[in-house]
């Protein structure tokens, strides 16, 4: 894969003037159709670092935008689409098939937690990048709403994008035109409309069943993204979704996927799953370093897990040989991880508690699966070639099993 550094973007957090309802009018749509629970961020992120890479390609790989900007790039590059269902904005949540016809199918999905823009990008590219004869359906996106920002969250409730600058402007908006459901601490979480507001991220911060959470129970909450000199997650340039369960405990979109209440992007996603039976599952993640690791699932037979094992050998191999920056041996993501080889992980949901996410129930339903986690220090375009190279070496070892 070829890419070009010269053309990373800073975003400056202004308003964009694109129009989505213009597209959905325009019958587009209808045509095509922080943290990670598992990679907490710290709040403020250094510089990037430029960098020259001999390998340039005239495509540019940036963060996008809005989510109309993805679409359109389905579009124009003329991928097969299709919808799955609507976010709650209605903005649709598509699937691309690429790859050839032979089964079992490989699915790559990124973009429940929209800070983590570069596994989005690295999904989109995928598309078209990653040769197999196996069938390969995408979804790059599953928070569209999240993608597009914190002040487009905002006009979900408001009707109108709002002209704040600075958090101490959205706090005062948000105690001014919502009701407040919790101020404490420095936490502030208020309710406009069906939705929450909250200017930081509540999972693993407020107790389950809380009674103030009990108007947001079966609903969602956003907190705006802040990191500094993070092309695409710069203040409000995306809104981080986290969802109130039923029974009150503050999750995020990267859980659900083995529970019959769910948002419905997440049920769009086991929806697609349940039909193509994926031998193979990738969800693309960033965490708040600057290294690269990813995570395995135990198998539920011998054979599958001595395949798990090899596509990971192989893939952090590779990985390690492009120069990129492998997690330092001393490294661990969390309680619930074990390490497998140097920048490898087994995930043991069960540890973690909160039900599975997307690679766990790949793994727990169909097959091989990972989380890949490219770290947010790096430049944008090192994190997105990082991402594509893992699932790139993998893809080879999983053809070799069905030779
Ligand atoms: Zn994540």
């Amino acid at each position: 894969m070829k890419i070009q550094r010269t053309t990373v973007t800073v975003f400056n957090g202004l308003q964009c003037r694109r129009d989505d309802d213009a597209l959905l009018r325009r019958g587009f749509l209808g045509i095509v159709g922080l943290a990670c629970g598992e990679c907490l961020l710290p709040r403020r992120l250094r510089a990037e670092s430029p960098a020259s890479d001999p390998s340039a390609d005239k495509r540019a790989v940036r963060p996008f935008k809005r989510y109309s900007d993805l679409l359109e790039t389905i579009e124009k590059r003329g991928y097969k689409s299709r919808v799955l269902g609507y976010a709650p904005d209605k903005s649709p949540i598509v699937g691309i098939k690429a790859g050839g016809d032979k089964k079992p199918a490989i699915f790559i999905s990124a973009g429940s937690h929209s800070t983590e823009q570069a596994g989005v990008a690295a999904a989109v590219e995928l598309i078209d990048k990653l040769e197999t004869e196996h069938q390969v359906f995408v979804i790059p996106c599953r928070d569209p709403i999240g993608l597009n920002g914190y002040k487009y969250a905002l006009s979900l409730s408001l009707g109108e994008k709002p002209e704040i600058e600075s958090m101490e402007a959205m706090e005062k908006l948000l105690r001014d035109k919502g009701e407040v459901l919790l101020d404490a601490d420095g936490k502030l979480l208020v309710l406009i409309g069906v939705y929450g507001y909250a200017n930081q991220g509540l999972y693993r911060k407020v107790e389950k069943g809380a009674e103030f959470l009990e108007p947001l129970k079966g609903r969602r909450l956003w907190f705006p993204s802040r990191y500094e000199n993070v092309p695409g997650s710069g203040l409000f340039e995306r809104a981080y979704t986290q969802v109130v369960t039923p029974d009150g405990e503050v999750l995020h979109m990267n859980r659900f996927h083995d529970t019959s209440w769910a948002p419905v992007e997440v049920r769009c996603t086991r929806g697609l799953m349940a039909e193509i039976k994926p031998g193979l599952t990738f969800d693309l993640h960033e965490y708040g370093g600057d290294a690269f690791w990813f995570s395995a699932r135990r198998q539920r037979t011998d054979e599958d897990e001595i395949w798990e094992r090899r596509m990971a050998a192989e893939a952090a191999r590779v990985v390690a040989a492009s120069g990129a920056k492998m997690a330092p041996d001393d490294y661990s993501p969390g309680s619930f991880f074990s390490k497998l080889q140097p920048g490898v992980f087994w995930l043991d949901p069960s540890l973690r508690g909160e039900g599975l996410n997307l690679a766990d129930f790949g793994a727990n339903k169909y097959g091989a699966a990972f989380t890949v986690e490219t770290g947010m220090r790096q430049p944008f375009e090192h994190r997105v070639r990082t991402s594509m190279l893992t699932v790139q070496t993998a893809v080879q070892v999983f053809a070799e099993r069905y030779r």
